[in-house]
């Protein structure tokens, strides 16, 4: 019990001593009505939320169409086997139609304090893997969002390539098997690693600081686990399919004893209490 209490103190002082995650919303705030994961709805909720930044996954057709979905499949059809006129009129789980990279990152340039987690799906081959990068980076600079754009891939093919055609772009590396040393000697600027990988190497958050890398942790969803990352000083972001409830966990890590966020401002659930 002694022991608990002790933890929980030392982690609320942690909160609110050290600089806070950002939160991300892994496929964008989907756990809502109206919403499913990848949809433009789940992006624009999760910028009306105030989120720092809105995760989506990519797959390309085989005649070059980016769209944001998941798994490779939809409705029984491989989208990167198929041209896009075969997959346009599928539709996410909220009845929206499966957005287009174009459309998403149209819409998501209207909030331009949002970041877009792009993460581009590892597809059959390098030589396609290289072509659906190529693609990529064409339609975020045509698009001017290189700025809310942050590229993550489980393929360290994808994340040298990118690194190569876009060298001042945010890049992390997803699939957790290199050292923080390694995924810098690439030039890549983030591990962004299951939360898992850092339980069984605890010296890489450290090592990853040390080498100036960003570090995101996914998918953490249990509320417990989500105060213990938020007040770890080495992670930087936190990518979660609750990020309302980490939100919240941040904001009550800000306040202090005068009942004050940093800004100086008053919290409101404290001056309730007072009344
Ligand atoms: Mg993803």
């Amino acid at each position: 019990m002694k022991k608990s209490f002790f933890a929980s103190l030392m982690m609320l002082v942690s909160l609110a001593t050290f600089a806070q995650p950002q939160v991300v919303a892994h496929r964008g705030y989907w756990k809502t009505d109206g919403s499913a994961q990848n949809s433009v709805t789940s992006m624009e909720l999760a910028a009306k939320h105030k989120l720092y930044g809105c995760e989506f996954d990519v797959w390309m057709t085989s005649d070059g169409i980016l769209v944001c979905n998941h798994d490779g499949v939809i409705d029984g059809i491989r989208i990167e086997d198929v041209p896009y006129a075969k997959v346009q009129y599928c539709k996410m789980s909220n009845g929206e139609l499966m957005p287009t990279v174009a459309q998403y990152l149209r819409e998501g340039a209207k909030y331009p304090h949002l970041k877009m987690v792009f993460e581009i799906k590892t597809h059959k081959n390098n030589e396609r893997n290289a072509k659906v990068v190529d693609q990529v980076v064409r339609l975020v600079r045509e698009l001017g969002v290189q700025s809310q754009v942050e590229y993550i891939a489980f393929s360290q093919f994808i994340c040298e390539r990118l690194h190569q055609l876009e060298p001042q772009a945010k890049v992390a590396f997803l699939n957790g098997n290199l050292t923080p040393k390694e995924v810098k000697a690439l030039g890549l600027t983030g591990i962004d690693y299951h939360h898992s990988v850092f339980k069984k190497n605890p010296s890489w958050l450290k090592e990853a600081k040390e080498c100036g890398l960003e570090v995101n942790v996914w998918t953490v969803n249990d509320e417990k686990d989500l105060i213990e990352h938020a007040a770890n000083p080495y992670i930087d972001l936190i990518t979660t399919d609750e990020p309302i409830m980490l939100k919240k966990i941040l904001k009550g890590g800000k306040k202090n004893k005068a009942g004050k966020g940093k800004d100086g401002k008053k919290n409101k659930k404290n001056k309730k209490a007072k009344k």
